[in-house]
């Protein structure tokens, strides 16, 4: 992995983990709690930890280790200092000071944090995730689907007939419908599910632990609530594609062209609709 996949994963995990500090804390006081988040994520529990926080990805056996010994760096600190000193202070001393794991280290509020974690990795427009998080997401999602056994759907959304609204209404008109369509994706969608923009009018919806039956009734209600919007002078519909990994369909580049394939087919046979890929 370069530097700059790196980051951009960083960001991605962090969004998408929802442990927050505030978790982290009851986790270290209380075995049930630490029980419930380890049934959900196994060793990678550590790893994500360790990511919410130092913003920074370790695998899994560093991670675990490190945890270890922020959690007893923590209780050593407590006697020293006669007071909770809390994990942020133990882990910051630990990675910093100790281990010389992080480089200058920054405080921010959390708030301020999520901030700049959205604006660097949503599209302003439609406040949907950017293509380069969605490359990274949609691997590591594939990833963890081939160790899990589980089956991802993909769906691919493409306006109909955009060009026409640009013409017709202008260009502005045409930005208020993407930011329309964006903030549906947004609302639609399931806490798992991951919404980008994957070009100029072409949106996407990566949904883990999903089957493509399943996957094509969220779809088809995406499509329904876009066709319901309501314009001055005109309407809108999009066409999607949708398809699923299975054992012909194992990395992120297939899944992509079988969607695309669905997508082609759907403006074919009329737009306005969600065709599914079959081989
Ligand atoms: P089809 O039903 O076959 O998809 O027809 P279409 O007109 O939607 O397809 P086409 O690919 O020919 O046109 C897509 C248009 O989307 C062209 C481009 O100007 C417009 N578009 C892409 N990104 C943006 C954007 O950010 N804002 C606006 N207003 N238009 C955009
Ligand atoms: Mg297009
Ligand atoms: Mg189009």
């Amino acid at each position: 992995m370069n530097e700059e996949q790196t980051q951009v994963s960083d960001t991605i995990d962090i969004k998408n983990s929802q442990l927050y500090i505030s978790d982290i804390e009851k986790l270290i006081k209380n075995r049930q709690n630490f029980k419930y988040y380890y049934e959900i994520y196994n060793d990678e529990l550590y790893s994500l930890i360790l990511l919410t926080l130092s913003h920074k990805s370790f695998n899994k056996k560093e991670a675990k280790q490190f945890c270890k010994e922020i959690f007893k760096h923590k209780f050593f600190l407590e006697k020293r200092l006669h007071r909770d000193g809390g994990v942020c202070l133990a882990t910051l001393d630990y990675l910093y000071n100790i281990k010389n794991e992080i480089y200058k280290p920054t405080i921010m509020e959390e708030k301020k944090s999520d901030f700049l974690t959205d604006s660097s990795t949503k599209d302003g427009l439609t406040n949907l995730y950017l293509r380069d998080i969605f490359d990274v997401f949609l691997k590591k999602e594939i990833d963890l689907a081939k160790r899990k056994n589980t089956i991802i759907t993909l769906a691919l959304i493409d306006i109909d007939d955009f060009k026409k609204v640009n013409d017709n209404f202008g260009h502005q008109k045409g930005d208020e419908v993407l930011s329309k369509i964006g903030k549906i994706l947004n609302d639609s969608i399931r806490q798992m599910d991951f919404a980008a923009r994957y070009g100029g009018e072409e949106l996407s919806i990566v949904m883990p632990n999903t089957k493509l039956e399943q996957g094509y009734k969220i779809a088809n209600r995406v499509r329904k609530k876009i066709e319901n919007l309501k314009f001055d002078g005109f309407s809108i519909t999009v066409s999607i594609g949708l398809s699923q990994t299975s054992d012909k369909i194992l990395d992120s580049e297939k899944i992509v062209s079988c969607a695309d394939k669905a997508l082609y087919l759907a403006k074919e046979k009329g737009k306005n609709q969600v065709v599914k890929f079959k081989f």
